[in-house]
């Protein structure tokens, strides 16, 4: 038996080394991408929240489809080292993985997909763009865009009977710390970011996805 029924996973800094939001400012010169790192790295260390910034950062951005090709093919690129293996043998193990993130659902589903991920087990905000690709709003009804989004989200999956417990989330930011508390366990991942506010709230630290792996399989 597993020692975990569900693992709910984070994306940016976690599944993949890239905050996704801060890839595409960069495609927008280094004006924007000072300014945008700057709030990321704010929320993300719980300063400000998530939701004072979410629409402003994409209003300053205006990804189009093609910004949104490029980030999937860097999520693709930046897979952490391990992931596919440990979410294979966790699946293996009877354990239900999902995907819960700020981030653009449009440019993680391609990673996801070739993960295995069902569509229904990525949890992700999703952007609108007119006919010519060019950006139009996101998601405004997604609970996601918020600092209370993810446990909201994840209350719901349990409630549901969509995640069954225990569950372990693991994540890097201020955003998944929330889920203290809310999940059975919480690991703070350190394989690409270090946040000390997200760790100092943590049940444990996993620097990487076979340990991660370890832990779920109750072999560590
Ligand atoms: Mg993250």
């Amino acid at each position: 038996m597993p020692a975990y029924a569900s693992v709910v996973i984070d994306v940016d800094s976690t599944l993949c080394g890239v905050e996704g939001i801060d890839f595409l400012a960069a495609r927008r010169g280094p004006k924007v991408t000072a300014e945008i790192v700057a709030l990321t790295d704010r929320a993300m260390k719980g300063e400000i929240p998530l939701e004072s910034i979410y629409g402003h950062r994409l209003t300053m951005i205006r990804p189009t489809r093609a910004d949104i090709a490029a980030l999937a093919t860097e999520y693709a690129r930046t897979l952490a080292p391990g992931a596919g293996n440990a979410i294979d043998a966790m699946r293996r193990a009877g354990v239900r993985v999902v995907l819960v993130s700020g981030g653009i659902r449009e440019a993680i589903a391609p990673v996801a997909r070739t993960l295995g991920f069902d569509d229904s087990d990525l949890h992700a905000v999703s952007l609108r763009f007119d006919d010519a690709g060019n950006y139009v709003d996101f998601d405004r009804s997604s609970p996601l865009t918020t600092q209370p989004g993810k446990p909201m989200l994840v209350t719901d999956l349990m409630q549901e009977g969509r995640l069954s417990r225990p569950v372990i989330a693991v994540g890097d930011g201020a955003t998944d710390a929330k889920l203290v508390g809310v999940v059975d366990r919480f690991a703070a991942f350190t394989g690409f970011a270090r946040r000390e506010n997200v760790i100092a709230v943590a049940d444990m630290e996993v620097p990487t996805f076979a340990k991660l792996e370890q832990i779920v399989r109750g072999m560590d």
